[in-house]
């Protein structure tokens, strides 16, 4: 399974790479250690580096600043100094759609050809979610998933990762950290891509995210979902304390087979002794199991019955989420009248059981549908223009 992790291109983090490529080089998004390294490069005095690390860390992850003379407690020569050799430019959103129940969809370009989508998702009281990608495309070809018909190209880095929750941050206008009343309190991987297929990165970037020093969001705010890579669920547990959300979407063997291959290489029995085992599972901290509704495939009485056997003796909350379809599905949403059914034999059997309301359907940034509307609109902006082109005398 390693292989299938394997990104394609492999991004050179080291900061000597970064420096070499020419530029200021791009501090944004970068932990602690990575900044530290970059100001002892510039020649920062050794036993000022730590202090003047955390004086950066500050500004840029707490407060938000994108430019360097509004860091006042660093000179006015070395603010000018630094403003030369780094910069704390943010990537390019070349598309932000907002969608009518306030679900905000951010197409940002990380670099040439990395495309990379995040959605913040409002909650009705105070508090919202963003919703990020850990990779571009996905390796795992789960049938209902439109990310899984796109190749992966590769593991985003933990600075990519970090940059999604930033310029969320910036179009949300909620700098500093420390403000009351901030709308973007929980993040969730559930974006595009297989998370524990890149963990360190994953890793990396949550230290970022988390630093209370920094952005500030609390390891328990952290959903990390997976299709059920195994062997990482344990040690992505004890890395990050993040909560773990499982994409389950069928309780026996031959029928998840089907529409998850993943589960021939981790079968029920494995995957489920993986979230007895996970690190801090408690009543309070419980897995989440998300179950996409698929009319006629898994959406059963029987299927339910099914479910609520797996679960037992797992603290778990069942998360039932109508299928979004996409261009080119094989598929149909159950009926509402077969979700709240199922929904209710479920949650008699003591397991909460919310639907989950698809928000933002109308830009494609419901589960399962990112990606794709981006890639459908490039490919028509091409053709149109190649039209364009042709017709112009
Ligand atoms: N790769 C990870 C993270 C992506 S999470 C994982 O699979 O868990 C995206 C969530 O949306 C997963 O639970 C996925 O199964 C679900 N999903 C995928 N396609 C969907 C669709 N068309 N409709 C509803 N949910 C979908
Ligand atoms: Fe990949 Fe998750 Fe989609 Fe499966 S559901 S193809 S693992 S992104």
């Amino acid at each position: 399974m390693r292989a299938m992790s394997t990104p394609l291109i492999t991004p050179d983090n080291r900061p000597a790479a970064k420096a070499a490529v020419g530029g200021p080089v791009r501090l944004v998004g970068l932990g602690r250690k990575e900044i530290a390294e970059h100001l002892e490069n510039f020649g920062i005095e050794p036993k000022k580096v730590r202090m003047r690390t955390k004086q950066i860390f500050h500004w840029i992850y707490n407060y938000g600043v994108t430019d360097w003379d509004q860091m006042t407690n660093i000179g006015k020569d070395l603010r000018a100094k630094l403003s030369k050799a780094f910069s704390l430019e943010r990537p390019e959103i070349i598309e932000r759609q907002i969608s009518v129940d306030g679900t905000r969809k951010y197409l940002i370009r990380m670099a040439p050809g990395i495309e990379v989508e995040s959605v913040f998702i409002p909650d009705v009281s105070k508090t919202g979610a963003l919703c990020v990608s850990s990779q571009v495309g996905c390796t795992l070809t789960c049938k209902f998933c439109h990310t899984g018909t796109q190749r992966l190209v590769r593991n985003l880095t933990a600075r990519e990762i970090v940059l999604q929750v930033i310029i969320a941050r910036d179009d949300l206008g909620e700098w500093p950290t420390t403000q009351d009343n901030r709308k973007l309190t929980n993040i969730v991987f559930m974006g595009m891509g297989e998370p524990l297929y890149n963990t360190e990165n994953v890793g990396d970037a949550l230290d970022t995210i988390c630093d209370p020093e920094g952005l500030g969001i609390g390891r328990r705010r952290i959903t990390v979902s997976t299709s059920g890579v195994v062997p990482e669920i344990g040690p992505m547990g004890e890395r990050t304390s993040a909560m773990l959300a499982i994409s389950l979407h069928a309780a026996n063997d031959s029928l998840r087979e089907q529409i998850m291959p993943i589960n021939r290489k981790y079968p029920l029995k494995d995957l489920m002794q993986a979230c007895r085992d996970y690190p801090g599972l408690s009543n309070s901290r419980r897995i989440t199991f998300e179950y996409v509704m698929l009319k006629g495939v898994n959406d059963s009485p029987k299927h339910a019955k099914e479910l609520i056997q797996l679960l037992r003796g797992i603290p778990a909350k069942v998360n039932l989420i109508p299928f979004n379809p996409w261009p080119g599905s094989a598929y149909e949403c159950s009926d509402w009248e077969t979700i709240e059914s199922f929904a209710d034999i479920v949650n008699r059997a003591g397991y909460a059981s919310p639907i989950r309301t698809p928000r933002g359907r109308d830009i494609l940034a419901a589960c399962g549908q990112l990606k794709s509307e981006s890639e459908k609109q490039r490919a028509s902006d091409i053709r149109r223009q190649t039209r364009l082109k042709a017709e112009s005398p």
